[in-house]
């Protein structure tokens, strides 16, 4: 008999766990220990070894357990789980999204580095950008949806730092707005500036579209990071984030993870893998219900427009790189209310079943004031620039019934 390739979907119930090793459970119990016992001084001595690299391990050999900071049975079997989706050779898990992502950006820069960042960027990335890395001497570029390859290699060439590019950091599709990155001509750029002795990385925030809808390293993108408290999480009720790529890099984000000490924990580790076995199910509810919302609101009197993937034009340059990059229009939708803030908190304040929450991508449908909340440590100029305005409101699109969600959003409007 041939042995079946399953799909990620089919393996979030039982890939890399053992059942013998724990008792029989059928479920992967919480290893909720700080350290773990070796069966002999050797034993201590050969994992410590592979640990910290004082050797290479063996083929037949397994990364021994020895503390909760360095491995741990949830954490690991969660990261490799992760691996599935994204055909990724390495992952890490993380206590949050930001500490993902600040860990990559600590690890590949240097002071004198440039950086090359997507604008809009989540607000707690774009703030360790903007106020964190130039304390250590690091130049960044933003670049947009609207800036094209030549562009953005004429912006790195004319900067000071134009023989430092080391890390092209995008956000895609952008938190709040919706905007499109297109990650292979970023690939491209990377290559383009690429030397003997420098070879600039692109990394990857999918956590609008993945894992399910989006595979960026397939792209060409080197690393692909998530804030894990969204999709991955799925019910608001774990703060997580993930990195994945090749095994060299990972090498070195999961070196520093170990001395930062910002690895998740066992409790975290268990409860994604809780969140994996639904993955699949809720993001494609989630995306069925978004497209129900926005084809609604589109034509709704108080609706000046509408930012949903899937009302991109066909032909249009984006719709081109949507095509390329992503196999739905996801469960995000921004709109613009005619009006302004006093518009855009009336519909807020009226809502029933939505909550008045940040964060996304969670089971409950929520909804936001991106100028005011998420992004409010955004200059008003560089908002405005980006089409985030006082006018803008965000919906992360739950599992409800979408009928009752539109019932919902209805009321709300009928009250502006
Ligand atoms: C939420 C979010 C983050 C930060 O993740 P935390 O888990 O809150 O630390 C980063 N990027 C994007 C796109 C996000 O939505």
């Amino acid at each position: 008999m041939h042995k079946k390739k399953f799909k990620p979907e089919t393996l979030m119930m039982s890939y890399g766990y053992k059942p013998e090793l724990s008792e029989g459970a059928v479920k992967c119990p919480i290893f909720q220990t700080s350290t773990f016992a070796f069966k002999t001084a050797e034993e201590g001595k050969a994992f410590f070894e592979v640990a910290y690299g004082i050797r290479e391990k063996n083929p037949e050999e397994e990364m021994g357990l020895i503390y909760s900071r360095l491995n741990n049975p949830d954490l690991e079997i969660l990261e490799n789980r992760l691996t599935l989706w994204d055909e990724a050779e390495e992952c890490a898990v993380f206590e949050s999204g930001m500490s993902a992502i600040t860990t990559v950006l600590l690890e590949f820069l240097r002071p004198g580095d440039l950086l090359v960042y997507s604008k809009p960027l989540y607000g707690g990335s774009d703030h360790f950008i903007k106020h964190i890395l130039p304390e250590f001497g690091i130049h960044t570029i933003g670049i947009h949806a609207d800036h094209t390859k030549a562009e953005i290699i004429e912006k790195i060439e004319t900067s000071e730092a134009n023989d430092r590019l080391k890390l092209i950091f995008v956000e895609t599709p952008a938190n709040p707005t919706n905007a499109i990155i297109d990650i292979t001509m970023c690939h491209k750029i990377a290559e383009h500036f690429s030397t003997e002795d420098n070879t600039p990385l692109l990394a990857v925030d999918n956590t609008y579209m993945g894992p399910l809808w989006s595979h960026p390293l397939k792209l060409g993108a080197d690393l692909v990071l998530y804030s894990a408290t969204k999709y991955i999480g799925g019910h608001s009720d774990v703060i997580a984030g993930a990195c994945l790529g090749s095994k060299a890099l990972m090498a070195r984000i999961k070196g520093l993870r170990t001395f930062l000490g910002n690895m998740a924990g066992p409790w975290t580790g268990w409860l994604l893998m809780r969140s994996l076995e639904t993955l699949k199910p809720r993001m494609e509810k989630q995306a069925e219900n978004a497209r129900m919302v926005a084809d609604f609101l589109r034509d709704h009197p108080k609706v000046e427009s509408v930012f949903y993937l899937g009302h991109l034009r066909p032909g249009s340059q984006q719709y081109k790189v949507y095509q390329n990059q992503y196999s739905s229009a996801g469960a995000m939708i921004s709109f613009d209310i005619k009006g302004g803030e006093k518009e855009a908190f009336t519909f807020l304040n009226k809502l029933q079943l939505f909550h008045l929450a940040v964060s996304l991508g969670s089971t409950e449908s929520l909804a936001q004031h991106p100028y005011t909340m998420t992004h409010a440590d955004v200059s008003s100029e560089e908002k405005n620039a980006l089409g985030l305005t006082e006018k803008l409101a965000r919906l992360s699109i739950g599992v409800e019934d979408g009928d009752d969600l539109i019932w919902d959003i209805t009321q709300a409007l009928e009250q502006v």
